[in-house]
């Protein structure tokens, strides 16, 4: 039997029951009676929907319950009940979720798939060839303009670029030759489709650099095994030219590409990307008082250290010296700095030994998430090293942040505007800044279901600091309607805003981010996360 519909409806109950009894404002104590019935239906109700584990929740809560006639406050009925509203709020939103897990997973491991760029005036044909590359795994990118398509080369930088021949405005041996010349010194093979594959044009072809010459009508099968291994072979010289020889990790040489597609694939998901700046603590020592190779050898074993240590999806680069970089897509700055920090204890540890002397050495790291609209690799190192330069002042082996958040004074008091149009978001919330620990002597917590009630309340006038969480998509008022009016009042610099947001809306973060949201968290989230973040940013305020 099917019982969806029946868990919606008692989920359902259990929202309306919350809001009834927390937020109404019309009741000031509940009833023991009310209390109990209410965990004694779910319970009931749980056990024949096979909700094994609310059953239980319900069940022991009921244990805990007395016959007898007590009457609760608000808050303490809120707290009681809080794991079954917990439960609720995961069930729902992640019961079915296995599949989006999966699908993740997937990607991480192609993160580093082959970028193609196909260049065909005839429509029909770069719709064929786009598909039947995409069926590969590969990213396809199809251009039908000739002169945008020589524009976007120099962009995406592919791993294989695909050229038609006969082309009206710019032919392929024009758009061939531009790239060539542009590019010499970069091996991305080059292949020519053409209709017209007499020997003039296929030896044309070769001397202006193509690397292959397929000729229209194309054999599918052929195309894709030709195609596969000028990609294997551009992946085989990447690996050979772009490993630095001393340490055998990515040279900074490699850092830009890597970094741009990772950063493609982490719009798309709108997941964190974090950027690590690492540098040896007195480095220079070793080579003053073990020599040069001995300094050699810590580099080796340092960059080796690196990469048994973090995760496969992480990428490691010499950015210079005894600098390295480290790109953690799909990992929060939170996440990066806890293990970051575990790194740097279990490298201090180790024991060097030159010339009959044993020591140990330690490193500093800048970490900084991308959180801009157009986050330029240079920018974000500028901020990973600035967090660096603070590491080492703040006396090395430490991990310092560098991202900024408001400066909001506090003044003993901080008015935390909840804006959410689900009850159970708004009570885990309410339960979350309940028990963060803060600078702030009082916490003064409000809900709202919507942006214009928000406004009604004229809570954002009052004079003092502002933490809002504010939900993506509501009804009356959404949340980047709020953001924007917020800033139009220009008052969106005074508040902290956390952005409660769904996964697939990329633009709606863009957005946020630039009307003056300071960070985000994609819904369905899970709720150890969203305290961790609510305790960071509350850190952050000074
Ligand atoms: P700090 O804690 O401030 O980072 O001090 P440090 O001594 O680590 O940093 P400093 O920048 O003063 O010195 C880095 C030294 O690293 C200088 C340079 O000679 C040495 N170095 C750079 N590349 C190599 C290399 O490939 N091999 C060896 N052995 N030394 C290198
Ligand atoms: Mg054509
Ligand atoms: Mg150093
Ligand atoms: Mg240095």
């Amino acid at each position: 039997m099917d019982f969806n519909k029946y868990k919606q409806l008692l989920f359902n109950n259990i929202k309306k029951q919350a809001k009834d009894w927390f937020e109404t404002g019309t009741k000031k104590n509940i009833l023991n009676e009310d209390v109990y019935r209410f965990v004694h239906s779910i319970k009931g109700t749980a056990g024949t929907l096979q909700l094994n584990e609310l059953y239980e929740i319900a069940a022991n809560l009921l244990d805990e319950l007395n016959q007898g006639d007590k009457v609760w406050k608000i808050y303490e009925v809120r707290d009681f009940l809080y794991p079954i509203l917990q439960y609720s709020y995961e069930y729902e939103n992640f019961e079915d979720t296995e599949v989006v897990n999966n699908e993740e997973e997937g990607n991480v491991e192609t993160q580093e798939k082959p970028v193609i760029h196909l260049i065909d005036d005839d429509t029909s044909m770069l719709i064929l060839l786009k598909d039947v590359l995409e069926k590969q795994g590969w990213t396809v990118i199809a251009n039908k303009d000739p002169i945008e398509a020589t524009n976007q080369y120099f962009d995406t930088s592919p791993d294989c670029l695909i050229i038609d021949l006969e082309m009206p405005e710019k032919n392929g041996f024009e758009i061939l030759k531009d790239i060539h010349e542009h590019n010499e010194k970069k091996f991305i093979p080059k292949i020519i489709i053409s209709a017209n594959h007499g020997r003039e044009q296929r030896i044309a072809a070769f001397k202006i650099g193509a690397d292959d010459f397929i000729a229209k009508p194309i054999d599918i099968e052929e195309f894709i095994v030709r195609v596969t291994r000028h990609i294997q072979r551009k992946q085989l010289f990447d690996k050979s030219v772009l490993i630095d020889e001393l340490t055998q990790v990515y040279n900074r040489k490699f850092l830009h590409d890597i970094y741009q597609r990772q950063l493609e694939i982490t719009m798309d998901r709108n997941s964190a990307f974090t950027v690590a700046m690492l540098d040896i603590d007195y480095f220079k020592k070793v080579n003053d008082t073990y020599g040069h190779a001995a300094g050699d050898r810590v580099l080796y074993h340092f960059a080796q250290f690196l990469i048994r240590n973090i995760s496969p999806a992480d990428t490691v680069f010499r950015y210079g010296g005894e600098e390295f970089v480290i790109l953690f897509p799909n990992s929060t700055i939170e996440e990066v700095k806890i293990k970051l920090e575990g790194i740097l204890a279990k490298y201090q540890k180790i024991e060097f030994n030159e010339r009959e002397q044993t020591f140990t050495m330690a490193f500093s790291a800048g970490i900084y998430t991308i959180m801009e609209d157009e986050p330029h690799l240079e920018t974000v190192l500028e901020k990973a090293d600035q967090a660096l330069y603070k590491a080492k002042n703040n006396g090395r082996a430490r991990i310092e942040i560098g991202n900024e958040l408001p400066k909001i004074k506090s003044n003993n008091k901080l008015y935390v505007s909840i804006i959410d149009d689900e009850i159970i978001i708004r009570t885990i919330l309410t339960k979350i800044f309940n028990t963060v620990t803060s600078g702030f002597e009082q916490l003064d917590i409000a809900v709202f279901e919507d942006g214009s009630k928000f406004f009604e309340s004229k809570r954002h006038e009052i004079d003092g600091s502002h933490f809002i969480v504010l939900d993506g998509v509501m009804p009356v008022m959404d949340g980047i309607e709020v953001l924007q009016k917020l800033k139009a009042l220009k008052l969106q610099e005074k508040f902290l805003i956390l952005m409660l947001t769904s996964r697939k809306n990329k633009n709606d973060i863009e957005r946020a981010l630039s009307l003056g949201a300071n960070d985000y968290l994609t819904k369905p989230f899970n709720i150890t996360e969203l305290h961790t973040r609510i305790q960071h940013l509350l850190q952050g305020i000074e």
